[in-house]
């Protein structure tokens, strides 16, 4: 899934790598990663999971769930304002499988959702835009987005102060992708400000999260230990026996990574 570095070097016969996750960053950034094709791992079981983290994380945000869980820590009765799910505007940057799966059950939710990617196109019933000229008016009018973006050159850090400052002020955001999309240091100034109102991270920078890192304690933060969507072995294994099966016979294999692109 998520091999060391190096670890792939010195195998004369190797074929394919088929990965058993679908994000492949760190076997893309292995500069001795061998010259055979990379298959990455797209299941709808996982995009499954990814689409119930979502969920969760965005009506928590939506009905200020992770407020009212302070306020029963203080034990303080307080009912906070009531927003209307087709009031809110969720955007997801990236409608690839994980995407894709989210933005069609948030809509059934009744909420606003648009997706943002790279090259366009279309997917009935979602709206979307490309491109970073589009992403800046889109970040203005966001009450919660969700990154669901691959870790490439292009996207490594997209979440920073320059974004931040983009959002509707008070925004809610949900990093479920990579650490590496994140500048820890800016969303720690935007919490603060409380342009950024609350963030519901599962992936860090470095992993495990440090034990004296600020998220773990901040009220502001909701931390998951990468968990939004874990490979689910029953199903993965049958999709890498079919990978297998069409390597063996000479067929076209499935979910190719394309190495130039990074995801
Ligand atoms: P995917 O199917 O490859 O989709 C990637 C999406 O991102 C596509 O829509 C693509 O646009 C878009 N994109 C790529 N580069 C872009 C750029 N520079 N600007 C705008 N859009 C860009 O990926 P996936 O399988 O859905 O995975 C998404 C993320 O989830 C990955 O980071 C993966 O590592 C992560 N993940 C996390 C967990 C977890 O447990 N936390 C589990 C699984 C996966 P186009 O459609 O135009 O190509």
């Amino acid at each position: 899934a998520n091999p060391l570095p190096g670890s792939l070097q010195g195998l004369p016969n190797l074929r394919l790598i088929q990965s058993l996750w679908a994000g492949v960053d760190r076997l893309l950034n292995d500069p001795t990663l061998p010259d055979v094709p990379v298959a990455r791992m797209v299941d709808p079981a996982m995009s499954a999971a990814m689409a119930e983290t979502a969920l969760w994380a965005t009506l928590s945000l939506h009905r200020r769930f992770y407020a009212y869980a302070q306020q029963q820590h203080a034990r303080e009765w307080q009912q906070l304002p009531q927003r209307r799910a087709d009031e809110l505007q969720v955007t997801l940057l990236g409608t690839g499988q994980m995407g894709r799966a989210c933005a069609m059950r948030l809509l059934a939710l009744g909420y606003r959702v648009t997706g943002w990617n790279l090259r366009g196109g279309t997917l009935e019933g979602l709206p979307l835009e490309h491109g970073m000229d589009a992403l800046w008016p889109l970040l203005a009018r966001s009450d919660i987005v969700i990154n669901l973006l691959p870790l490439t050159a292009q996207t490594s850090e997209l979440l920073d102060q320059r974004f931040f400052n983009a959002l509707r002020p008070g925004a809610g955001l949900v990093n479920l992708a990579r650490g590496g999309h994140l500048v820890e240091a800016d969303l720690l100034r935007a919490l603060a400000s409380a342009q950024v109102s609350h963030a519901v991270l599962d992936v860090f920078r470095n992993e495990p999260l440090p034990s004296d890192h600020p998220f773990w304690s901040h009220p502001q933060v909701t931390v998951l230990p990468h968990v939004a969507a874990a490979t689910d072995m029953r199903s993965a294994a049958r999709i890498v026996v079919q990978n297998l099966r069409a390597l063996r016979d000479a067929q076209p294999l499935s979910d190719l990574v394309e190495r130039s692109r990074g995801y």
